[in-house]
């Protein structure tokens, strides 16, 4: 069981105002997207999938939908390198790819994916975070994991809701709250 104390960070009213920001950004950029090559929009499971609904709605520009499973962290500790478990189906050859991400920490998913679909041929890969830590990206993907639309910048918090767990647990929090688990005495 999870003893944890937690402390607000963004609240439901804050993150959704930040969406439709975000997602009048991109239909910007994107603007002039054919309908025979729509924009591939890759839903990170499971932490993105709030957050990816609510972009996607705000979209206005020919989309597809599809996701990626990665798996990073057992519970506040990254688990090592990502496991890549659903990309290997999706075809991006001569796709322009947007990757929507929960929250970009070391980097190492973010890095793991792009490597793969631009060895994989697609045309463009861009990133949307709900979250990005910078303080905590690893020195040598400082300048190559670089999200293009960030709903929020944080400092060096483990935070949990509106998508994101600890060991599965909070995931529906409609806030996005600081969780500081009380047995985690390392931390
Ligand atoms: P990275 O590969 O960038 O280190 O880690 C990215 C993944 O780690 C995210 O998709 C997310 O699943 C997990 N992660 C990183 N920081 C946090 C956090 O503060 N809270 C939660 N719940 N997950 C996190």
């Amino acid at each position: 069981m999870n003893n944890g104390r937690f402390t607000l960070l963004k609240t439901n009213e804050e993150v959704k105002k930040r969406i439709t920001e975000l997602a009048a950004e991109i239909s910007r950029d994107y603007a002039g997207t054919p309908e025979d090559n729509p924009l591939l929009v890759l839903c990170t499971l499971r932490g993105a999938i709030f957050f990816s609904a609510d972009l996607i709605r705000g979209l206005t520009v020919p989309c597809e939908i599809n996701f990626l499973k990665v798996q990073s962290y057992q519970g506040t500790r990254p688990a090592g390198s990502p496991i890549f478990e659903l990309g290997e189906r999706i075809d991006v050859r001569g796709r322009d790819v947007l990757i929507v991400e929960d929250i970009v920490d070391t980097g190492q998913t973010m890095d793991t994916v792009m490597q793969n679909f631009s060895d994989k041929g697609a045309n463009s890969i861009r990133i949307a975070t709900m979250l990005d830590k910078p303080s905590r990206r690893y020195e040598h993907l400082k300048e190559t994991v670089v999200p293009d639309y960030i709903g929020f910048e944080i400092p060096d918090l483990f935070v949990v809701g509106w998508g994101l767990d600890y060991n599965e647990d909070y995931r529906m929090l409609p806030d996005i709250m600081v969780y500081h688990p009380e047995e985690d005495t390392e931390s």
